[in-house]
């Protein structure tokens, strides 16, 4: 695997009212391999514009992605904010659309385990719960076995307790299957709790303001009280981040 750089010199958007709207500028970014990466912003500041020009379904930019030294599109694995799964397709089925010929079936049985997803791969979408449906786009994701996993707000939408239950199954899928992931959040606990490093981003246009490694042990993540700790000391030592959340 190979590292991942960024580098949008400029996106600009044309409004209704015929505007130009820079939703990004000089922004810059490394993504080393099989590392967990959480992009931090407030609401509206580019995040989405930003992993839509890295999966290549958005064009119209100044800047490139390179794979290494290579100006190659990385593959891409994209969890969107909803799961978009196939509601006339079984769970099996809508994982099995995205495998190659060459991929054996038996990589599905070990994905769902992972998941705790075996007794529903007959389920079609609708009889799924919010977070089994976030479970089966996990593993649609990973199964394509991707240079670099996008993950936009995947758990925005889910209760406390599910999106940790979700957060914790996919910690456990990507240490077992080691990954690059780009994981997007505005919850600052939530990116604590998941990444190796925080890349905090300005409101438009975004750039990247600081980049900041978590030092807690993946041991303790499910700990709220050392997550709050880490992030108090993080809003005393970077007052410009405060102003951000
Ligand atoms: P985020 O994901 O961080 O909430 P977005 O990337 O969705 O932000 O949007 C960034 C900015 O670009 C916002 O001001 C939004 O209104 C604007 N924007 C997004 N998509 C379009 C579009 N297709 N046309 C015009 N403006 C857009
Ligand atoms: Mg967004």
């Amino acid at each position: 695997m190979t590292d991942i750089h960024i580098s949008i010199k400029n996106k600009t958007y044309v409004t209704e009212d015929s505007r130009q709207h820079t939703a990004i500028a000089n922004l810059s970014l490394s993504l080393p391999t099989n590392k967990f990466i959480c992009l931090v912003g407030p609401s509206g500041c580019g995040k989405t514009t930003l992993l839509n020009i890295i999966a290549n379904l958005d064009k119209k930019y100044q800047g490139e992605i390179l794979l290494g030294q290579q100006q190659i599109q990385p593959k891409i694995g994209y969890i969107f904010q909803t799961p978009r799964l196939l509601p006339w397709r079984t769970v099996r089925e809508n994982i099995e659309l995205v495998l190659t010929e060459q991929q054996p079936p038996e990589i599905i049985d070990a994905l769902l385990e992972s998941m705790q997803l075996t007794d529903s791969q007959n389920a079609y979408p609708q009889h799924l719960s919010l977070g089994m449906s976030r479970r089966v786009a996990i593993i649609r994701a990973f199964a394509v076995n991707p240079h670099l996993l996008l993950m936009d707000e995947p758990f925005v939408s889910l209760d406390a307790p599910t999106a940790r239950q979700v957060r914790n199954l996919l910690i456990h899928l990507w240490q077992l299957r080691p990954h690059t992931i780009l994981f997007v959040t505005h919850d600052l606990r939530e990116a604590i709790a998941m990444a190796d490093r925080l890349v905090f981003l300005s409101a438009a246009p975004m750039s990247v303001i600081s980049e900041i490694e978590v030092s807690i042990p993946r041991s303790k993540r499910n700990d709220e009280t050392a997550v709050e700790a880490f992030r108090q000391q993080l809003l005393t030592n970077h007052p410009k981040i405060k102003s951000l959340l």
